[in-house]
């Protein structure tokens, strides 16, 4: 029977332990949080299909009741260190645990908004990011910053991805459907309002996201402008001004809104970057790096340590969920 430690319990890291426990594996899952799933468990509804985010977590949860699955939450594994034919992990209080093979599966954080000081948020409240309207939608209180309805909604896509100032020059690959998602959310709890969304160029790359994004437009009068805002402040009765650019017709703009919500990106978590580093498996921007994009896409410079979802890029939960199936499989080799 094989030993495996699997580092992260997000859907990578559960879906993984589902599969090798069914094939008889004995599986330490680690999770730093308190509870599994904490970047499913902060939205409301998933695209493509709208389905509820909480009830994905009950059905991966519901993955993990196997008795060869032990989770070991408040966890946080900071090292992994090879001893001979074994793994030792090791967490924060210096705590080790063994196993013959590693899944890593530590995931993503989204881009902090502080750093794009132009931008404003944490300094004007009218200022959210996807996440902070995540929340409002599921609470169904959107509220501007005085706590009222808001009558105009502007999304910026791109916010620390594609991005010079902050050093990311990848795309995050989920934020321009999850704009759509959310301004179709948006108009179905606030029927009057007017929504923007600005971007560079849409991403519809996945099954029904073009769709969804006709729908966005012909069904729900959503408004897209290609154009970048480079700057936004208050106005005197709490409004936030955007100065940006259409660079369809070449004019600058100027726009006042209520609300204007920054499409955040995702970059490596503390705990991936900390592994990518300490393991020296660090790849592009920190996030765990691959053997190879095609037929090696799970395994890393060591061997019998892999690597499965956003830990290793930005991916959809769909995506994220294949590539945990081809890593487990990869593992019982
Ligand atoms: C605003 C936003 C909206 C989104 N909406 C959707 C959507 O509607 N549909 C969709 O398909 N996708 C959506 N996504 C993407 C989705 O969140 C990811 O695809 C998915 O969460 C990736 O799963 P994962 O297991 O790779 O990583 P994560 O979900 O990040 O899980 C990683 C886990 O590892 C734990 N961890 C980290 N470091 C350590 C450590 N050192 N030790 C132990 N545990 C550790 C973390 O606490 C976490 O529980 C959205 C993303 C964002 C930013
Ligand atoms: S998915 Fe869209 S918003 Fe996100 S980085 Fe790529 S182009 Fe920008």
């Amino acid at each position: 029977m094989k030993k495996i430690a699997i580092i992260g319990a997000g859907p990578a890291g559960i879906e993984a332990a589902s599969i090798l426990a069914s094939h008889d594996c004995e599986v330490q899952l680690f999770e730093k949080s308190a509870d599994t799933l904490s970047n499913i468990t902060d939205k409301a509804f998933l695209f493509p299909d709208f389905s509820s985010a909480q009830e994905l977590a009950d059905k991966l949860n519901a993955k993990l009741l196997n008795d060869k699955i032990k989770v070991i939450l408040n966890t946080e594994i900071v090292d992994i260190k090879k001893d001979n034919d074994d793994f030792k992990m090791i967490d924060r209080d210096g705590k080790t645990y063994v196993a013959d093979k590693v899944l890593i599966t530590t995931g993503y954080n989204v881009f902090d908004a502080h750093r794009k000081e132009e931008l404003g948020y944490g300094i004007y409240k009218g200022v959210i990011t996807s996440l902070d309207l995540e929340r409002m939608i599921r609470h169904k209180q959107i509220t501007n910053s005085i706590g009222e309805e808001p009558e105009k909604v502007v999304f910026l896509q791109c916010v620390g991805s594609r991005d010079e100032k902050s050093g990311n020059h990848y795309c995050s690959k989920v934020c321009c459907v999850t704009a759509v998602k959310q301004a179709i959310e948006v108009r179905k709890q606030l029927p009057k309002a007017q929504i923007y969304v600005f971007y560079m160029d849409l991403r519809m790359w996945g099954q029904g996201f073009e769709e969804l994004y006709r729908e966005a437009q012909e069904q729900y009068d959503i408004r897209f402008v290609r154009g970048r805002i480079s700057e936004a402040s208050a106005t005197f009765d709490s409004r936030i001004q955007i100065k940006s650019e259409d660079t369809l017709i070449g004019q600058p703009l100027k726009m006042t809104t209520d609300l204007l919500v920054l499409m955040v990106g995702m970059e490596p978590s503390k705990g991936t970057r900390t592994l990518a580093e300490k393991c020296g498996l660090a790849g592009p921007y920190k996030f765990i790096a691959s053997v190879g994009p095609h037929t090696n896409d799970n395994n890393t410079a060591t061997e019998g340590i892999f690597v499965a979802g956003t830990a290793k890029r930005p991916m959809s939960i769909r995506d994220t969920i294949t590539d945990s199936t081809a890593a487990a499989l990869e593992m019982l080799k």
